[in-house]
């Protein structure tokens, strides 16, 4: 075990866009756990676009502050524990904060079974991929022949919502930010069609590649891509809103959508959900997406970065879109 814990601080809270600066690398004590609590070393970090709007101000969770060690979802290994339920060696996922080792009450770590390799419990098999199971097979529901739109669809979240929605015999149109990142999107996932939002106008792009209109929206972006595709909504949709990541890393007001009365007009419903409402379910969606993984039917990327020190860069490169799949930082073996 090393002698010390390096941990990603917030140095100063952003007032627009992220940068490096906002971080700064301090070396602290490993902690001692005390009564019922687990320290572990941390293994795999995952970036969340989340982890943006928690320096915006209280969401789901209290606001991040300045000084404060980073916040973000771990994969650890228990190093000592003074909680019955977890032992040394065990796996524990937790949100464990940008640190070499954290140290939290046992109740606020879930245990999880190895798997290979490790990066799946993260991934497909973590937050996003339960996070597009629930969204999309629970609230979506897509039918056979229906047109559903899925947002940031080279992302975690949206590349397995996408597939998802695909299995059920709809077809797929995603929304990603490039020519590149476009043609990945139908070429190595499957979906019909995917067009750049950052290119020509959005909304008439919608009205040619879904002349009946959109029957499901899978939306993880928000603002003026969302405008675009509430134009194109079929009548009776179903909008789940998964995120917003449009509206994370800038403090001015709110963007849209906008035109809401679309929603009347169609009689269309949108509902807004988190992955942690469905946690009692959460080993059924992962014994699907197994499943899935297992029969050849989902592919799932993974965008891992190495190196505790690039975590501010790498989570600086998910705001801009630089990932394909899930970015994760490797922080040990
Ligand atoms: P992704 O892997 O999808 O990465 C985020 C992507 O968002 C980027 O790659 C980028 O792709 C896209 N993006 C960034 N800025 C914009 C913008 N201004 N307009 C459109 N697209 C943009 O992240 P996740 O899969 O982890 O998260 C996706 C969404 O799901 C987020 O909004 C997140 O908050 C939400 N989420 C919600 C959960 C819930 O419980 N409801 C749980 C987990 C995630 P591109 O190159 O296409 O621009």
């Amino acid at each position: 075990m090393a002698d010390s814990n390096r941990q990603l601080q917030i140095a100063e809270l952003p007032t627009d866009k992220l940068s490096a600066e906002h971080f700064r690398m301090v070396e602290a004590p490993i902690p001692t756990p005390g009564e019922g609590e687990v320290l572990a070393r941390t293994l795999l970090l995952s970036l969340d676009p989340a982890n943006r709007a928690w320096m915006q101000g209280a969401t789901y969770r209290s606001a991040l502050n300045a000084g404060q060690v980073m916040a973000g979802f771990t994969l650890g290994r228990v190093i000592e524990s003074n909680d019955p339920e977890f032992a040394a060696g065990d796996l524990v996922e937790g949100d464990g904060g940008w640190q070499d080792y954290f140290c939290l009450a046992g109740k606020r770590l879930n245990k999880r079974a190895p798997r290979e390799p490790l990066t799946h419990l993260m991934s497909v098999l973590g937050v996003t991929g339960n996070t597009a199971y629930y969204g999309m097979a629970g609230i979506g529901k897509p039918k056979a022949g229906e047109t559903i739109l899925v947002s940031a669809a080279g992302g975690a979240t949206g590349s397995v919502a996408g597939q998802i929605a695909k299995r059920a015999g709809a077809r797929v149109v995603g929304v990603a930010g490039g020519p590149d990142k476009c043609a990945r999107v139908v070429a190595e996932l499957g979906f019909d069609e995917c067009l750049d939002y950052r290119g020509a106008n959005l909304f008439q792009a919608l009205k040619e590649v879904c002349p009946d209109g959109i029957d499901v929206y899978f939306d993880n972006v928000g603002g003026p891509v969302s405008d675009a595709v509430f134009d194109n909504l079929a009548d009776y949709a179903r909008i789940a809103v998964c995120g917003q990541i449009s509206q994370y890393n800038a403090l001015d007001p709110p963007q849209g959508p906008r035109n809401l009365g679309v929603l009347l007009r169609t009689h269309s419903k949108a509902e807004g959900f988190l992955v942690t409402q469905f946690e009692r379910q959460h080993e059924i969606g992962r014994a699907r997406l197994t499943g899935w993984i297992k029969d050849g039917r989902l592919k799932y990327r993974e965008d891992i970065v190495d190196g505790f020190e690039n975590a501010p860069s790498a989570f600086i490169g998910l705001l801009r879109g630089e990932n394909f799949g899930k970015r994760l930082v490797k922080v040990a073996e």
